[in-house]
C-alpha cells in the first residue's frame, strides 16, 4: 500500500512512500518498547531541556513547516506559522510545568505517610488526522513524552512528510530516537498493534467512526483510550450581543482551517428578531475572504485537503437542500472532484436533513433562528456532539449562566472557542472522551499510584 502526499491545490503528487511492512512496524515496537523502561529513569530536568530545544526547532523550522503543511493539506503558509508558534509554546509549556503537574500529591489519612504517585505508562499509540498536522500531534506528544511515556505515531496517509517532519524535530532535538516514532502505516496495522501487549494505551484524533474502531479493539484488549473526535458546535448569538463583532467573528470561527477544524463554530444560533443583519453580515466577511494558492502569504483560506472532501460536504449540502434547506450564500465546489470550496450558508435546516445532524467539515455555515435563551440552548443541545460552543451577549452574568446549560466540553462567552496550553480540551457524548492540554491532558496517560506507607 502507498501513503501519497498530493497537493490539494494542483493535485500533483509531491511523494510517495511505500507504507511499512508489519515486521519494520514490530522491529519499531520493540525498541520504543526498551525505550519505555530506560526513558522514565531521566529526570525532568533532563527531559524539560530536550522538550525546550524541541520548541526551538520548530520556531526555527517555521516556515519549512507551514510550506509543507499547504503543500501537503492546503494550509495557507500564514495559519501555518501560526500553528507551528503554538506547538512551540505548548512544548514550552509542558518543559516548564511537567515536574510540578506530577509531583507527588501527599494525602492526609491514617498511614504514617501516604501520597499519589504519577508514573509513566509506557508505550502510547497515538492516531492522528490530518487538519492540523503539527498541532494534533504536539499536543499529545509534549505532556506524553514529558511524563516519561514514549510515542508512536500513526499520522493520516496523506500528510506523511509532516509525520515525518515530527520524527526529526524530536530526533534533532536530542531525544533517544526510540522515543519517538513515526511509522509509516495505514489504519489496518492499528488494529495488530493495539493488540499488542508492549502498546498500553492509544489516543486518537479523528472521526467518530474511526474513535469508535480503535476504543473497541483497545478495550476488547484492556487498554486506555483518550477520543477526540467531531464536533458540530454552536455559535449563540443573543438579542443583546455586539452583533458586528459575533458576526466578524462568526467568519472567522467557521472558516478555521477552511472550515475544517473540529472546533470550528458550525451552527449559528441566532435570535429571531437580529436573523436577517446576521446573516447579511457574515456573509459580507466570507465574501471578503481572499483564497488561492496556500503557499501565498496573501491566501486567507486554500482548498479543502481532499477533493473526497469536497465532494462529500457537497453532497451532505445538496441532500440537506432537497429537504427544505435554503442556500443564502451560494458558494461551493465549482466542479466535481475538485478539492477547492468556497464559503456556503444555509438556512432553514431542520432535523430531517443532514446538515442539521452531521458534522459539515468545511466552509459551510448553518445558521437556525431562536426565540429566546430556552430554545437556544435546545438548538445547541440538540446534537450527538458535544465539543465546543460559543455564546454571544452583552450581558455577563446571562452568558455565564447559559454557558452552564450547554452539553460541551468547553464553552466560550463573547469569543469563538480555541485551545490554549493552560486550559483542558476534549469533548464529551460523540465528541469522544478524556482531556488533553493542562494539568488534566498530561495525567491521562500516567498511572495514578497511591503509595501508602504504614
Ligand atoms: P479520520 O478519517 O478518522 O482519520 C483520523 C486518523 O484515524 C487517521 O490517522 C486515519 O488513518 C486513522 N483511521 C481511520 N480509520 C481508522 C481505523 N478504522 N482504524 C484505525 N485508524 C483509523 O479523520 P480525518 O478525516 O483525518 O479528520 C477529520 C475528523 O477529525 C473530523 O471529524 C474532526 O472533527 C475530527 N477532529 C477532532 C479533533 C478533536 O480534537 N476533537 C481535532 C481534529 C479533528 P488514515 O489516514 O490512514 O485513514
Amino acid at each position: 500500500m502507498a501513503i501519497e502526499s498530493i497537493n490539494p491545490y494542483t493535485g500533483r503528487v509531491l511523494r510517495r512512500f511505500r507504507a511499512f511492512s508489519w515486521a519494520k512496524t514490530e522491529r519499531i515496537l520493540a525498541q520504543a518498547s526498551r525505550a519505555a523502561t530506560s526513558w522514565p529513569r531521566t529526570t525532568f530536568a533532563e527531559r524539560s531541556s530536550l522538550m525546550h530545544r524541541a520548541a526551538a526547532l520548530l520556531r526555527e523550522r517555521q516556515d519549512e513547516l507551514a510550506r509543507l503543511m499547504a503543500l501537503e493539506m492546503g494550509k495557507p503558509v500564514a495559519d501555518g506559522r501560526a500553528e507551528i508558534e503554538k506547538c512551540a509554546l505548548t512544548c514550552d509549556y509542558y518543559a516548564d510545568h511537567a515536574a510540578e503537574f506530577l509531583r507527588d500529591e501527599e494525602v492526609s489519612t491514617v498511614a504514617r505517610r501516604s501520597f499519589i504517585a504519577y508514573e509513566p505508562l509506557g508505550v502510547v499509540l497515538a492516531i492522528m488526522p490530518w487538519n492540523f498536522p503539527f498541532w494534533q500531534v504536539i499536543r499529545f506528544a509534549a505532556p506524553a513524552l514529558m511524563a516519561g511515556n514514549v510515542a508512536l505515531l500513526k499520522h493520516a496517509s496523506n500528510v506523511p512528510q509532516c509525520a515525518l517532519a515530527l520524527e526529526s524535530i524530536f530526533h534533532d532535538a536530542g531525544f533517544p530516537p526510540a522515543t519517538f516514532r513515526t511509522l509509516l502505516i495505514g489504519s489496518d496495522l492499528v488494529e495488530k498493534l493495539l493488540q499488542d501487549d508492549r502498546v498500553m494505551a492509544a489516543t486518537l484524533t479523528g472521526s467518530e467512526l474511526a474513535g469508535s474502531k480503535v476504543a473497541a479493539t483497545a478495550g476488547a484488549n484492556i487498554k486506555k483510550t483518550v477520543l477526540e473526535l467531531g464536533g458540530s458546535d454552536p455559535f449563540v448569538v443573543l438579542a443583546d450581543a455586539d452583533l458586528e463583532l459575533a458576526a466578524k467573528t462568526a467568519a472567522q470561527a467557521r472558516m478555521v482551517n477552511a472550515g475544517q477544524s473540529c472546533i470550528a463554530a458550525k451552527r449559528f444560533i441566532v435570535h429571531k428578531s437580529i436573523v436577517k443583519p446576521f446573516i447579511s453580515q457574515l456573509k459580507t466577511h466570507l465574501l471578503a475572504l481572499r483564497t488561492g494558492d496556500p503557499l501565498d502569504a496573501a491566501t486567507q483560506y486554500g482548498p479543502l485537503a481532499r477533493p473526497d472532501l469536497a465532494d462529500e460536504l457537497t453532497k451532505q449540502v445538496e441532500d440537506s437542500v432537497k429537504a427544505g434547506a435554503k442556500i443564502e450564500l451560494h458558494g461551493g465546489q465549482s466542479k466535481p472532484g475538485t478539492a477547492l470550496f468556497r464559503p456556503m450558508i444555509i438556512s432553514g435546516v431542520k432535523p430531517n436533513q443532514p446538515a442539521y445532524h452531521e458534522e459539515l467539515f468545511g466552509p459551510v455555515a448553518i445558521v437556525l433562528e431562536a426565540r429566546d435563551d430556552d430554545e437556544a440552548v435546545r438548538l445547541a443541545n440538540d446534537s450527538r456532539f458535544g465539543l465546543g460552543a460559543a455564546i454571544w451577549t452583552r450581558d455577563l452574568a446571562r452568558g455565564e449562566a447559559l454557558a452552564r446549560r450547554i452539553a460541551a466540553g468547553a464553552v466560550f462567552v463573547n469569543s469563538m472557542v480555541k485551545s490554549s496550553p493552560e486550559m483542558p480540551f476534549g469533548g464529551i457524548k460523540k465528541s469522544g472522551y478524556g482531556r488533553e492540554l493542562s494539568y488534566l491532558g498530561i495525567r491521562e496517560f500516567v498511572n495514578q499510584k497511591s503509595v501508602w506507607i504504614g
